[in-house]
């Protein structure tokens, strides 16, 4: 495995390693990625090898311009085009009817795909250089925490893949929102670094509801397992303002979401042995981004316990709260 820095040299070579059907850990806005030509069945084999992920999983392919999206999907209408064109490059992954050309370990056999245009200039790069369409998902061993460092990537997968590219700290911190495009109105498949708000801002009502068939919608979109994206250290959660109501054995460690209020300090000094606050003001953005960086502070400062507050419930609220809630499933 070549550790990288991401002068343009490097985005290149990391490129020409992808197009040779290499293995390539590359920052994006949301998390790092691991990413295989998606039009390689092989290389994106090794994806599901080299993270131990259950062949089940559908990837999200990764394009550098919404014009290379007409080779992974078919654009299934003005909606999606207006999604694109207002809310790409970003953390927004449409889930759109796919294309013959891209295989089917890409999309674990469904007839759809998952495409996303990311902002990050890093990830753009490598795309772009590598001249195809980059099947990625989050560059982590299944299950565990999502990488949003260079150093969680090494520390997790090593020498499973060719390229890390370091492009410093991931400045979203949580995964895409997953948008189902192929029905109507379209439906959040996974709450993610877009906020609903934002996307009806610009398509009017999308279905956000939590799905109640969640185990059948599980086997479309594991997104939306339970156990994911969990730290090793039992985690338990509390809802908003009520860390009061943590009961810490052990060495236990806070994770706090809602700003430093008299209430919220005191009820968590004195009681863990460390206290971590997301967001010193209580804000969202800033919470998400430092969300898993947090996670695996905590998950390897041995501690016997993470107890960990629900953010509020709006902006990137439920996002923080789908991570957190997974995280602490076993
Ligand atoms: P990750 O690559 O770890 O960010 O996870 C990608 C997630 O996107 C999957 O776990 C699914 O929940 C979702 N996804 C990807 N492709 C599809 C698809 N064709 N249909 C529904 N959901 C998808
Ligand atoms: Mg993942």
């Amino acid at each position: 495995m070549e550790l990288l820095d991401s002068a343009d040299d490097n985005l290149r070579r990391a490129g020409e390693c992808i197009a040779r059907g290499g293995l390539v850990a590359f920052p994006t806005e949301t998390v790092y990625g691991l990413g295989a030509d998606a039009f390689d069945a092989r290389a994106v084999a090794r994806i599901f090898e080299a993270k131990a992920r259950p062949s089940f999983d559908p990837l999200i392919v990764h394009v550098a311009t919404i014009g290379a999206v007409d080779r992974v999907a078919i654009i299934p209408g003005f909606k999606a085009r207006a999604l694109m064109e207002t809310l790409w490059p970003g953390p927004l992954t449409l889930v759109m009817p796919r294309r013959e050309a891209i295989p089917d370990i890409v999309t674990s056999g469904l007839d759809t795909v998952a495409v996303r245009l990311p902002a990050h200039p890093v990830a753009r790069a490598i795309i772009s250089y590598s001249g195809t369409a980059v099947a990625a998902p989050s560059a982590n061993p299944f299950g565990y925490l999502s990488p949003t460092l260079a150093a969680h990537v090494a520390r997790g997968l090593g020498d499973k893949v060719d390229i890390i590219v370091d492009g410093g700290p991931c400045s979203v911190g949580v995964e895409s929102t997953v948008l189902d495009m192929t029905v109507d109105p379209p439906r959040v498949l996974r709450p993610g670094g877009l906020p609903v708000e934002t996307i009806e801002a610009v398509i009017g009502p999308i279905d956000s509801r939590k799905a109640p068939e969640a185990a059948s919608i599980a086997a479309s979109s594991p997104g939306l397992l339970e156990s994911h994206y969990a730290p090793r250290t039992p985690l338990y959660l509390v809802e908003t303002g009520a860390m009061a109501a943590a009961r810490p054995s052990g060495r236990a460690a806070a994770l706090v979401s809602s700003a430093v209020s008299g209430a919220s300090l005191e009820a968590t000094a004195g009681r863990f042995a460390l206290a971590r606050y997301l967001s010193p003001t209580g804000d969202l953005v800033e919470a998400a981004a430092g969300l898993f960086a947090a996670l695996h502070e905590l998950d390897s400062g041995g501690f016997d316990q993470i107890w960990a507050e629900k953010a509020r419930d709006s902006g990137l609220g439920p996002a923080i709260n789908d991570r957190l809630f997974k995280a602490s499933k076993k």
